[in-house]
């Protein structure tokens, strides 16, 4: 596990960066795909948390949630259009029709997340598009900016390229996810750690890739 900033932990992945799962204070952030479980718990076990909360309601985020808060005992936390999905064991994919969660088990949520809710120092922010409940946490004090799949920091298939979207066809509202990321891009932060792909801290360097979309 790698600090990222006070009080944000990137754990180690492998390939590295493909899959994120962090750490804010006492919170876990996301839960990799089905087959990360044992990972996360074996970085976090040490550790006091109190609470998981996820990004987004899919498979490569709330893949372990499940197991993780069994063996844990902690309570999940999710945005609250992603509720639905998540405690279902699914997605939420285009015209808001469930699909298959490839893999992820049901989780009962115990807090549905909202628009200025505060979650181990961080302010949720509601960034919907790639899925219907997609939130960000930020940090104004020191501009700290855990993105989810607004934007990713790489291609997650290749683990290669720039910063980019993701894949339109894999946001049932790619419209709407482009309003967030240049929203999230508005707040010009220092550090941007994405759901998939290397920590950024480069403000410009985020603002450019958000500007180039359509
Ligand atoms: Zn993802």
């Amino acid at each position: 596990m790698r600090e990222l900033a006070p009080d944000v932990w990137q754990l180690d992945g492998f390939p590295a960066n493909s899959i994120n799962v962090y750490v804010i204070g006492d919170v876990l952030i996301d839960s990799g795909s089905p087959i990360d479980g044992g990972r996360v718990l074996k970085q976090v076990r040490d550790r006091a948390l109190s609470a998981h909360a996820l990004t987004h309601g899919h498979f490569d985020h709330y893949g372990s949630s499940a197991k993780v808060c069994r063996e844990l005992e902690l309570p999940l936390w999710c945005g609250a259009n992603d509720v639905r999905a998540v405690e279902a064991g699914k997605q939420i994919g285009l015209g808001r029709r469930t699909v298959s969660g490839m893999g992820a088990r049901a989780v009962p949520v115990a807090r549905a997340l909202r628009e200025g809710d505060e979650v181990a120092g961080f302010t949720v922010l509601d960034v919907p598009g790639h899925s219907p409940g997609h939130v960000a946490y930020w940090r104004e004090s020191d501009r700290v900016l855990i993105a989810g799949d607004v934007m990713w920091g790489f291609n997650p298939f290749t683990l290669r390229g720039a910063i980019r979207e993701p894949y339109p066809a894999l946001s049932p509202d790619a419209g709407r996810n482009r309003i967030s990321a240049r929203r999230l891009a508005s707040l010009r932060p220092e550090l941007v750690a994405f759901g998939h792909g290397p920590p950024l801290g480069d403000p410009d360097a985020f603002a450019a890739a958000v500007a180039k979309l359509p």
